[in-house]
């Protein structure tokens, strides 16, 4: 009998795990961390939702865990790191929510549009006002969307159905995919320019916190409507409130906020604000949906031994997996660092396995590869099971090549991608178990896949590793450690400083502003 502890109390959806007779539930609603970390001794899986916190300690104390699973997408609230150091399994149930998502983004958008809950609360007050709500049709506006996942996607299709003009700012994108739909890939200022309603479905990484701003709202139409179901950090609320109180944004509906539950209510306040509390994925198909999707993960890890929907883990049995553990954090790693440091939607990766890595059961490698590399451009659902199938949907071709031989390593994983900017390199190795990054775009570098980095490509000159230095000096920015590739005097270089924590986007503009500087990126591994 398997015994696994829920820390929710919503059964619905998981009647085939509860009817199982080799599992027995038990539901304890959100303990506290200690209740947590002393009853997590007796379970041999865990089922939650975001209510609790999975640590390091809650970890540590769980002597019989073998499985976490996560009913829902992000896997933020587990420390996925002393989870898999202790060879428990975690799984999530991805896309389970992207139509929940889509339709109430489309609710929020058609509320806005014709004042629905002002006109309710009026009428729920015995007003009978028509004049004050006057509306206005979707049908011939422009929708610009911020994002062209799966949620943007849906969302597209729905609006072109309402007669819109559908554009999208993606830099990840796939623009004949996008194409086939009627979606219009477009520059970031074009959409701000050319959009009535500007829906948000990006999510929150460095460059789009704070992206709906001041100086962004300046770039749009006068008159324009802002949604988000996304992530409340995208928008700065307080700039946002001020461009409505002025005119220039009509009005605004929002799902997400900077603080939940919030501490500045300024935005909520705003008159033409629609708001709703992250309610975009709960719907009861959505909860339906991921429950039993997660019910049948559970009986099969359990009863048949098969990983299914890992975050950390690949899909082999575990013996063949803790051989190939060390290459594949090395091409998961390889994949996050090139991720980051990439412009551009990838249209065609190509993977090579040099030596004796070559004889290695190499498609959990470029599964591992591929998590590492998507998982930074999309919103962290990408696991080592819908890796492949989540870049075949964005029509990314994909080529492995191995080669036996292989003088100077024991084992070389090299990775080229080309994407719509250009095509990029990287080659990873490990020294005895130490990672190493040896090659980065043709140069030679000596750079350890982990910790925050910054990324910088250069011309080799006097002067811009000293302006550099004291640049990220006067931030307040301790450099722990820089390491500088280049192939010829006074060419292309590649710097990467590594720092004790990953540094503000105001450094990183700082940095790209440096005479010499040519890109700069934010690299957390
Ligand atoms: P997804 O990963 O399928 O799509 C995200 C898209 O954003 C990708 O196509 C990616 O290429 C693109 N992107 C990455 N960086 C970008 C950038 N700088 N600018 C523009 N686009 C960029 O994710 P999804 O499932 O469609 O989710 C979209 C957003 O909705 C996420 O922020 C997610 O957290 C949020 N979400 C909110 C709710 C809710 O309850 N409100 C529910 C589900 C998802």
């Amino acid at each position: 009998m398997y015994k696994i502890l829920m820390t929710y109390d919503s059964q619905e959806g998981l009647d085939e795990l509860l009817k199982h007779p080799e599992f027995k539930i038990e539901v304890f609603n959100k303990p506290s961390p200690e209740k947590f970390k002393e009853l997590i001794k007796n379970y041999d899986g865990l089922l939650i939702r975001s209510e609790v916190k999975v640590t390091a300690d809650i970890i540590e104390a769980a002597d019989k865990l073998k499985f976490i699973g996560r009913a829902g997408t992000g896997v933020d609230n587990v420390d996925k790191n002393a989870a898999t150091q202790k060879g428990i399994v975690v799984a999530n149930v991805p896309g389970g929510n992207t139509i929940s998502a889509a339709e109430h983004t489309i609710g929020l958008m058609l509320s806005l549009a014709r004042n629905i809950p002002e006109a309710h609360k009026s009428l729920k007050s015995k007003k009978w006002d028509r004049k004050n709500f006057m509306g206005c049709e979707m049908q011939g506006k422009t929708l610009g969307l911020i994002g062209l996942g799966r949620i943007g996607t849906e969302v597209a299709k729905r609006m072109i159905a309402f007669g819109m003009k559908v554009i999208a700012y993606d830099p990840f994108a796939n623009a004949e995919i996008a194409s086939s739909y009627g979606i219009k890939i477009k520059s970031l200022d074009e959409v701000y320019a050319q959009a009535d309603y500007i829906s948000l479905h990006s999510p929150l990484n460095d460059s789009t916190k704070g992206m709906i701003n001041t100086e962004s709202i300046k770039k749009m139409k006068k008159g324009v409507c802002i949604i988000n179901c996304a992530r409340g950090p995208i928008i700065n609320e307080k700039d946002l409130s001020d461009a409505i109180k002025s005119g220039q944004v009509k009005g605004a509906a929002l799902d997400v906020f900077a603080k939940e539950p919030p501490e500045d209510w300024t935005i909520i306040e705003t008159d033409n604000v629609v708001v709703t509390p992250h309610l975009a994925a709960s719907t009861e198909e959505a909860q339906i949906k991921i429950a039993e999707e997660m019910s049948g993960v559970i009986i099969d890890y359990f009863t048949k031994g098969l990983i299914r929907n890992a975050v950390n883990v690949p899909t082999v049995d575990w013996e063949t997996y803790k051989k190939l553990v060390p290459y594949i954090d090395l091409s998961d790693k390889i994949g996050a660092f090139q991720g980051q440091t990439i412009d551009g939607g990838i249209s065609e990766i190509e993977i090579t396995y040099q030596g004796t890595i070559s004889t290695l059961n190499t498609s959990s490698l470029t599964v591992a590869y591929l998590k590492g590399i998507l998982s930074q451009i999309l919103d962290l659902k990408v696991n080592f099971v819908n890796a492949p199938s989540v870049a075949k949907e964005r029509g990314i071709k994909i080529k492995e090549a191995l080669i036996r031989d292989c003088s100077d390593y024991s084992g070389l994983i090299i990775a080229k991608v080309k994407t719509s900017k250009g095509e990029y390199s990287i080659s990873g190795t490990l020294f005895d178990k130490n990672q190493r990054i040896i090659e980065i775009n043709g140069l030679a570098v000596d750079v350890m896949p982990s910790g925050n980095k910054i990324f910088i490509t250069n011309t080799d000159k006097p002067g811009v590793i000293g302006n550099l230095g004291t640049v990220i000096g006067a931030a307040n920015v301790n450099i722990a450690g820089m390491t500088v590739g280049r192939k010829q005097i006074g060419k292309e270089a590649i710097t990467i400083v590594e720092v004790d924590s990953s540094v503000s986007n105001d450094l990183i503009d700082k940095i790209s502003k440096i005479e010499g500087v040519t890109k700069v990126k934010n690299v957390s591994l």
